[in-house]
């Protein structure tokens, strides 16, 4: 069975009264609009500003079932096999004790598995295919469709499609309160569960990637979102107003820059993951920039990657989302094997990130191929 709001957190609790040592229950401040409180369990046996960290959220869209409850699972199965000394194994996907013992030693994982409680509450309880949260809807509007905001397009990145794509870009967004899959709120940001995320990220400098897990399509998306990537021409990139009219357009030659060293880091990591998947039971979810999908505008993964690029002071994050499996709320059966499936990949991003990502970064220094200062930064 899935497990309900009250039995993730209760997990959440378990979980930490079982391992003190090796976990931390961190409550980000915002409360939902039904007064709920979302806890995060950071996995791990170093400190939280000691070692590197990444974030893996789950339960943004209410009716996506499964990623909550892999979050979980995942938390237990390494935290038990960690106390253990022993491996895992998730299929033909497997983990000698040692692997598990290097991520909690050397690793924090930061697990906040349920983003959105209202709207997994709503949907588990009166309207299975709800996604959104639960905002009440605005004065004057009325019908079930007028509550709740799209919580992956409520992150301030490119927040305001209306003036920041080309009319013909097809974003996957809206304006309309009373849309019912993909309204983006009334401001960036304006949500409380968003601001839990901006929140974690902003109080956990060390966290380096960030992990969005939903369902279904099944794909593994890495940046951008917004445009077809490039590596050519720094100052064509989201904060430049001169794109404004045009950007999210496919094959216009103009697209969203990221540094070479940074497309490959982001690649490597996403194949990696992919082939982990690929080991439990030979489903291929393939690697994607977001924007293969179709455009967005305000989801988490391209707001994490944006951060260090308008703050040069944050962290640099990379970030990806996984749609796992092909149904939003598979029999119970299926969706263990799409759980184990999301483990395996989260464990294999956990064992490689640091490691490819500083490799490929000194690679690009001592070559020379990264440029230096401000010529990163648009203008
Ligand atoms: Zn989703």
């Amino acid at each position: 069975m899935y497990l309900n709001v009250a039995e993730i957190e209760s997990a959440i609790t378990s979980l930490h009264g079982m391992y003190p040592e090796a976990t931390e229950i961190i409550t980000p401040p915002h409360t939902t609009h039904e007064g709920r409180t979302t806890r995060l369990l950071r996995v791990g046996a170093r400190q939280a500003d000691e070692v590197p960290g990444i974030l893996l959220l789950g339960g943004m869209h209410a009716r996506e079932w499964v990623p909550p409850d892999a979050l979980i699972s995942l938390a237990a199965d390494l935290l038990e096999a960690h106390g253990s000394a022993t491996g895992l194994g998730y299929g033909s996907s497997s983990f000698t004790a040692a692997q598990v013992s290097h991520v909690v030693e050397n690793l924090n994982l930061f697990v906040l598995p349920c983003v959105n409680p209202d709207g997994r509450a709503w949907s588990q309880t009166t309207s299975a295919m709800w996604r959104k949260n639960r905002r009440p809807a605005p004065a004057g509007s009325t019908g079930p469709s007028c509550v709740g905001v799209d919580l992956n397009r409520n992150f301030d990145f490119l927040w305001d499609h209306t003036t920041k794509f080309a009319p013909d870009a097809d974003v996957h967004t809206s304006d309309h309160p009373c849309d019912p899959q993909v309204y983006r709120g009334p401001a960036a940001a304006s949500e409380p569960e968003t601001r839990n995320v901006v929140w974690t990220l902003d109080s956990h400098p060390r966290i380096r990637w960030m992990v969005d897990v939903h369902s279904a399509v099944p794909v593994i998306l890495h940046n951008w979102g917004s445009d077809q990537n490039q590596s050519t021409t720094p100052t064509d990139n989201f904060r430049n107003p001169d794109l404004d009219a045009v950007r999210g357009r496919p094959n216009d030659g103009i697209g969203e820059f990221m540094p070479e060293t940074d497309l490959k880091i982001a690649v490597e990591l996403a194949e990696r993951m992919n082939n982990a998947v690929r080991a439990v039971r030979q489903v291929d979810y393939g690697v994607e920039a977001a924007y293969g999908l179709y455009a967005t505008s305000g989801t988490s993964d391209d707001y994490a990657y944006s951060r260090h690029v308008t703050n040069p002071a944050t962290t640099k994050v990379f970030g990806y989302t996984i749609e796992c499996g092909e149904a939003f709320q598979p029999v119970f059966s299926e969706a263990e094997e799409v759980m184990r499936e999301v483990s395996a990949a989260l464990l294999a991003l956990a064992l490689s990130a640091p490691e490819v990502t500083d490799g490929l970064e000194e690679r690009a220094d001592a070559g020379g191929a990264r440029p230096a200062g401000p010529d990163r930064v648009a203008r």
